[in-house]
């Protein structure tokens, strides 16, 4: 399977991207909704951080209580690593299970979308990094509009985050998204235009 990961900032504009390329004939692996799905009742993955965390970190209802979780690993350095690295194991995976199907199916390449491909060092995996790119105040700007943050809570959170500056020298193609969405467009248009052969169906 050949690897493209899809990167960028909270808000800079990735699922706008990855819906687009999967409106036109991509396919797109979702590494967040991947780590919801490891730790859904009755999982392997949620039985390992019972065994790990306790049984207070599972509500009545049989869903992982992420509150509970938060404030184990929240003031503990330690056990926050080894959540990271539990999760990390699964959620890899359960990546690589939909990759093998995804190839079962004919493709030969794939979107990864991960949030933190660069902060996991997971982009080591990857034939190309895509980075999308919005300057830090349209980021803010629409992190604030979306989410109806304030600005305080939208700058803390962008704060909290490794910068586009720290993430551009392992990125092979920026996507520029600080203009309009049709201006996105065009430029996605041409980028997969370039790509699109890489995701043909391959003959059985
Ligand atoms: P997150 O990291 O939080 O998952 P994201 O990187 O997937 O976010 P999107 O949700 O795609 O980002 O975009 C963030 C917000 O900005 C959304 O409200 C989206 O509609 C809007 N947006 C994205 N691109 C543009 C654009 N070119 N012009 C105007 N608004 C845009």
């Amino acid at each position: 399977m050949y690897k493209i990961g899809l990167t960028g900032g909270i808000a800079s504009g990735k699922s706008t991207v990855v819906n687009w390329l999967l409106r036109h004939g991509a396919v797109a692996i979702d590494a967040d909704l991947v780590a919801r799905e490891v730790v859904e009742p009755g999982t392997p993955g949620l039985a390992a951080l019972r065994d790990a965390f306790g049984d207070d970190i599972v509500a009545t209802d049989g869903m992982l209580d992420r509150a509970a979780l938060g404030a184990i690993v929240f003031t503990d350095e330690a056990k926050r690593k080894q959540l990271n690295a539990l999760l990390h194991g699964f959620i890899k995976e359960a990546i690589d299970a939909k990759a093998k199907q995804l190839e079962a199916q004919g493709y030969a390449a794939a979107i990864y979308d991960i949030p933190l491909l660069i902060e996991t060092e997971w982009y080591k995996d990857m034939d190309e990094v895509w980075l999308v790119y919005v300057s830090p105040e349209t980021q803010l700007h629409r992190l604030m509009e979306r989410n109806g943050y304030s600005e305080e809570e939208a700058s803390h959170r962008i704060a909290s985050q490794m910068s586009f500056d720290e993430k551009r020298p392992y990125s092979d193609q920026i996507i520029d998204n600080n203009g309009t969405p049709e201006e996105l467009e065009q430029k996605l248009r041409i980028l997969w235009n370039g790509k699109k052969h890489l995701f043909a169906l391959q003959a059985r």
